[in-house]
């Protein structure tokens, strides 16, 4: 097998091709948005038959190196050549390790091919999921979700093919922050410190926030097309069991792992079968270790921003993609030290209020109301900053 990955230089990018390299699959098309460094150790040691970079000057950085190296390996620039590598013939599987919406056309292109899509980029899904189920019905290509808690579920689905689902029991460790009441004085260096999960600046933050369960939330409603009201939110500090679902007879199936993304990885890369080998570096799991499970349902007071998910599936049309595009600018707000940890989930309630009802019909009009979100943000925060500085 032969697989494409976009988002090769991040945290999911680089574990997906180490599981590549422990199973002897082959990489096609590596693809990330600017650096350069990492991008060109990729190639040299993997040898791609394309390599793509978002950013211009990085490309043509990358180009002087293949070329000083002699490496057999063709670079393209830019948005369009990356969302139109994602169809090349000669891959097998795309993997999306692409962060924010900057990974939806790859998503679309992949699914528009033909291509099974191994989804980490969850910010795809939650823009334009009707658009992705869509063409991902039309054209019968699979969408294998990367995300653990959607990888759970899923893994739950295969042991009960058919049957009704009740309810889905999607597990958060709680972030950071979990038991804190006040999250005033919260520093971007506390929040990128998370208890269970070692992952990309983005996600850890949404993780802090809860945001990310917000997104999830609206994933998994696309992923099993399950109505909103029938996904719970469930905070499990010690993130062993990744999920659980709830069949219509009243039995529970949760799928257990360690906390180690390397196995959705893997099994995303495998399906439709199963590893022959454990993931490389990830350890047996031990309950006996483990110890003790414990659950305990979200504190919504302190983190409102868990409930945007719902809320947003309610408000239908553009609420999500206007909801976790501003979430992207917030939390980059917010890493930059331009506003505080609290500010980011009104601002994305605030940008989804401001959206239109209509259901997207094109890529196109999801990108709009992505910049729309963003400027709205951006401009709130230019406020906040000239009357706080
Ligand atoms: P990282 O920030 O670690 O990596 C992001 C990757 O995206 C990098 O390779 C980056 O390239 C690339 N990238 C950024 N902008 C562009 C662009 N415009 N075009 C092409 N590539 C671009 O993120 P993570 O790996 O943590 O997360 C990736 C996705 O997976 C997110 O959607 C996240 O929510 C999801 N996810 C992550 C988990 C984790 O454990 N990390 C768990 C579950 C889901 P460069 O480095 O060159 O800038
Ligand atoms: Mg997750």
């Amino acid at each position: 097998m032969r697989i494409s990955v976009f988002g090769s230089t991040g945290s999911i990018g680089t574990q997906t091709l180490e599981v590549a390299r422990h199973l002897g699959i082959e990489v096609a098309v590596l693809a990330a948005g600017s650096n350069v460094d990492k991008l060109a150790e990729q190639v040299a040691s993997l040898r791609p038959r394309f390599a793509a970079m978002y950013d211009r000057e990085a490309s043509s950085r990358l180009k002087e190196i293949i070329l000083a190296e002699g490496l057999p390996t063709r670079v393209v620039d830019g948005r369009r050549a990356m969302s139109e590598l994602a169809s090349y013939d000669g891959s097998d599987k795309v993997v999306n390790a692409v962060v924010g919406s900057a990974g939806l056309a790859v998503s679309l292109s992949a699914l528009n091919a033909g291509k099974p899509l191994a989804l980490a980029n969850k910010e795809s899904l939650v823009a334009a999921g009707s658009l992705m189920v869509e063409a991902s019905k039309a054209h019968n290509a699979a969408i294998l979700p990367v995300d653990s808690e959607h990888s759970a579920i899923w893994q739950c689905m295969w042991s009960s093919a058919g049957a009704g689902v009740e309810e889905i029991m999607l597990t958060a460790s709680g972030g950071p922050f979990r038991g804190r009441k006040d999250l005033s004085g919260i520093r971007p260096e506390d929040a990128l410190k998370h208890p269970t999960w070692d992952m990309g600046k983005k996600i850890s933050i949404d993780s802090a926030t809860m945001i990310n369960k917000a997104l999830e939330v609206i994933e998994a409603r696309w992923l099993f097309d399950v109505d909103a009201d029938r996904i719970k939110v469930v905070v499990h500090p010690q993130s062993i069991v990744h999920s659980a679902v709830m069949f219509t007879d009243g039995s529970v199936i949760a799928q257990m792992g360690a906390p180690d993304m390397r196995l959705p990885i893997m099994a995303a890369l495998c399906y439709p079968g199963r590893s022959s080998v454990h993931a490389p570096g990830s350890g047996k799991l031990d309950l006996a270790q483990v110890g003790s499970l414990s659950f305990e349902r979200p504190d919504t007071d302190t983190f409102p921003g868990v409930t945007l998910g719902h809320r947003a599936l309610r408000r239908k049309g553009l609420a999500p993609a206007a909801m976790s595009a501003a979430n992207e600018e917030a939390v980059a707000q917010f890493l930059s030290g331009n506003i505080p940890f609290t500010m980011i989930a009104g601002l994305c309630e605030e940008a989804m209020e401001a959206s239109s009802e209509s259901e997207p019909s094109s890529l196109e009009e999801v990108l709009e109301a992505d910049l729309k979100a963003r400027s709205y943000v951006e401009s709130r925060c230019r406020s906040w900053r000239s009357c706080h500085s």
